[in-house]
């Protein structure tokens, strides 16, 4: 008799666990929708995308119904037509998450893809854009290429996006989002910029990634490495990672910024620097270290003492278009310095325009990933296996 009494509270249990089970599987919260149940590389996951920083006002127009929930106690708030939503910072005190199915919605005039999230931090809102691996890849391609070049070096693109993507989303940056929408990471526009071409280049690479360890690579890639590219760790220091070493490169000459002449002024140097050094004196002298064919230490004597600091944080002092590599010689003038260079952007991983000229000369999207990316495999990862 006990034992029967034992057994149907154990039963009872057991189903009102299935019942909580599904009660919290009808409205999974964003982050489990995220983070769970990936198969990796298979376009089944999602992708949180820091679309806008440190808003104060936030509109959000949708085109479809509409279903609005605060995933941090699954509660909908608003479940009917289209609709158009403003918030302000001081009005926002939980996450909120905008739903249509897939419709287009709005946010501050950017028409996005998949799910709009809006989360107060330090008093301000943050827009957030969850949306599937391709769909946001789709943002990206036409932001950071030529649409108009040819396939293979779209589809090199789509696989080294892809996988800068999912290097991030595994990495976990924040809690709420896996990478943002600018040039720290890589430009994602929203679907106004899509293009037929390089929409095709992501649908035909679906899956594809580059692996180095069985682990998605960081995947960097630039504009032009000027006839060799750099190895990472004389950009930045810290990591020196196996697959991105010196390459030389002889595909990028017809690039329109395979060399460049600019002249730095004493005065130009001046302003940079009494923006982060305010006991900067009047500029003596200045020393370029160099490694391989980049500029890695820069030291400037002034009348107030030495300034030491990276090649790379030098160059990042000015306007991106002033010093365009860190492929440069310098010749001092009475007026400053003359900066003869060879490429466009931080020399490390692909060469764009030097794809471009590969895939021109017939070779295919995995021949140049594996030209510009050393010891790498281009594989359909699977995160379940
Ligand atoms: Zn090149």
């Amino acid at each position: 008799m006990v034992q029967v009494i034992t057994m149907s509270i154990a039963q009872v249990l057991r189903w009102l666990l299935i019942v909580v089970i599904m009660i919290a599987g009808c409205v999974p919260p964003p982050e489990y929708m995220a983070k769970t149940g990936k198969r990796i590389g298979l376009d089944n996951d999602y992708i949180r995308v820091l679309l806008l920083k440190d808003q104060y006002k936030v509109e959000v127009v949708t085109t479809a119904k509409t279903k609005v929930i605060q995933p941090a106690n699954n509660t909908i708030i608003y479940n009917a037509d289209a609709k158009r939503f403003v918030f302000f910072d001081n009005q926002l005190t939980q996450p909120l998450q905008f739903e249509t199915w897939n419709n287009e919605i709005q946010v501050n005039g950017i028409t996005v893809r998949g799910m709009i999230q809006l989360h107060p931090v330090v008093g301000k809102i943050q827009v957030v854009n969850v949306l599937k691996m391709n769909e946001y890849l789709s943002g990206v391609l036409p932001s950071e290429i030529m649409p108009g070049w040819p396939m293979e070096v779209l589809k090199a693109q789509a696989v080294a996006a892809r996988t800068y993507a999912y290097y991030h989303l595994i990495k976990n940056n924040s809690t709420y989002f896996d990478l943002d929408a600018t040039g720290n990471f890589q430009v994602y526009k929203g679907k106004a910029v899509e293009t037929e071409a390089t929409n095709k280049a992501v649908e035909s690479t679906a899956g594809i990634i580059m692996t180095y360890n069985n682990k998605p690579i960081l995947a960097y890639f630039h504009s032009t490495c000027g006839g060799k590219t750099t190895d990472d760790k004389f950009v930045w220091q810290g990591e020196d990672l196996p697959y991105l070493t010196s390459v030389v490169c002889p595909y990028c000459k017809n690039s329109p910024h395979y060399s460049w002449k600019v002249e730095l002024t004493l005065h130009d140097i001046y302003e940079a620097l009494v923006k982060r050094y305010q006991s900067v004196g009047k500029i003596k002298a200045i020393t370029l270290g160099r490694e391989d064919t980049r500029v890695t230490v820069v030291k400037i004597e002034h009348a107030n003492g030495i300034i030491r600091m990276s090649g790379n944080d030098f160059r990042l002092m000015f306007d991106a278009k002033k010093i365009k590599s860190l492929y440069f010689e310098a010749k001092q003038t009475p007026a400053g310095l003359v900066l003869t260079g060879y490429g466009w952007g931080h020399g490390v991983g692909m060469c764009q325009w030097g794809a471009k000229e590969m895939a021109q000369q017939g070779m295919r999207f995995d021949q140049i990933l594996k030209f510009y990316y050393r010891g790498i495999h281009i594989m359909t990862y699977n995160l379940q296996k």
